[in-house]
């Protein structure tokens, strides 16, 4: 991706369908993000646990019953092809795609006592899985980027697994993206500022979190360590989460104001936009078209502020 392109991290509120897929796909198109995301309209863990063969599903628990397969993964694959499909309609740079993480996944799968990283031989097989998943996405010729979600990595260095570990099974789905010459990046939300050394030493280009919604996350990296290992931060720059139940669109001033800040401290050219996190949360507060509604217009409101930003601090100089 080039300096503040748009993207998003994937969650929609809406329920799981193929017109969902083709709808979400389309509002972040017309609203002219540069790389829109395969919609996610499933729960991001589910998404791919419930596919993969070697788990037994029991209400919201995972429970580890063999080795790990790929299973029922051409599901997914079905996702990736409908969003291809709808977007082919419209003028976009790129598709991005999102897998959850191997630290994620191996913290809530169960495999007897513990959960399935503590166990390395068994966790591979997870690793492996994902693996797949991430050649068989990055097959399809139009996905350009791929992040990694790992919201969990702060909590499994709190549980004790590894920090080696954690690395490099990250990495392993990181050069299975890079492999078939795709980005890989990776998402993280929430409060950053103690993890990111961890962060740096992963493979990924795009490190992308919350900056909107957790403005202390501006004291994480800095631009000499960013330029020389290569990255570019990802800038969530417009709130995905309700406060309480209220829903606010950020105007431009504001969202610009999050982009100024943050190509201050890192460099204009070394950061990408898109908003804190997915935007699945909004259907707990909202009616399903005012849901949708309010992405189509913080994603506006992201891309003028974009817009701006590239002739202010880009082509300015
Ligand atoms: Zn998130």
């Amino acid at each position: 991706m080039q300096p503040l392109e748009t993207t998003t991290i994937g969650s929609f509120p809406l329920e799981p369908s193929p017109e969902n897929i083709r709808i979400c796909a389309r509002i972040q198109a017309e609203a002219g993000i540069d790389y829109p995301a395969v919609p996610q309209l499933e729960d991001f863990c589910m998404l791919f646990l419930k596919r993969m063969r070697g788990l037994r599903i029991e209400g919201d628990r995972v429970i580890l019953e063999d080795l790990i397969e790929p299973g029922e993964i051409s599901e997914i694959m079905d996702q990736v092809s409908e969003t291809i499909s709808e977007l082919e309609r419209h003028d976009v740079k790129g598709v991005k795609a999102q897998i959850t993480g191997p630290v994620t996944l191996g913290s809530i799968v169960e495999a007897g006592e513990a959960p399935l990283i503590q166990y390395p031989d068994l966790y591979e097989t997870l690793v492996e899985t994902l693996c797949e998943i991430a050649r068989r996405i990055c097959d399809f010729t139009p996905i350009k980027v791929v992040f990694i979600d790992e919201p969990a990595i702060p909590g499994a260095l709190w549980a004790g697994v590894q920090e080696d570990l954690i690395i490099s099974s990250v990495n392993r789905v990181v050069e299975a993206i890079r492999g078939r010459g795709k980005v890989a990046g990776m998402h993280v939300c929430g409060r950053i500022v103690e993890y990111d050394y961890i962060f740096l030493k992963t493979g990924v280009t795009i490190l992308h979190h919350e900056y909107k919604g957790t403005p202390d996350n501006i004291q994480a990296y800095s631009r000499r360590v960013i330029e020389e290992t290569g990255k570019m931060v990802g800038i969530g720059c417009v709130k995905s989460k309700p406060e309480d139940t209220v829903v606010r669109v950020e105007d431009v001033s504001e969202v610009l104001e999050t982009i100024v800040t943050a190509a201050g401290k890192y460099g204009a050219k070394n950061i990408i936009l898109a908003p804190d996190c997915g935007f699945a949360p909004l259907k707990h507060v909202l009616p399903r078209d005012e849901a949708i509604d309010v992405v189509r217009r913080k994603l506006e409101k992201m891309v003028e502020a974009a817009g701006k930003a590239r002739k202010m601090l880009i082509e300015g100089d």
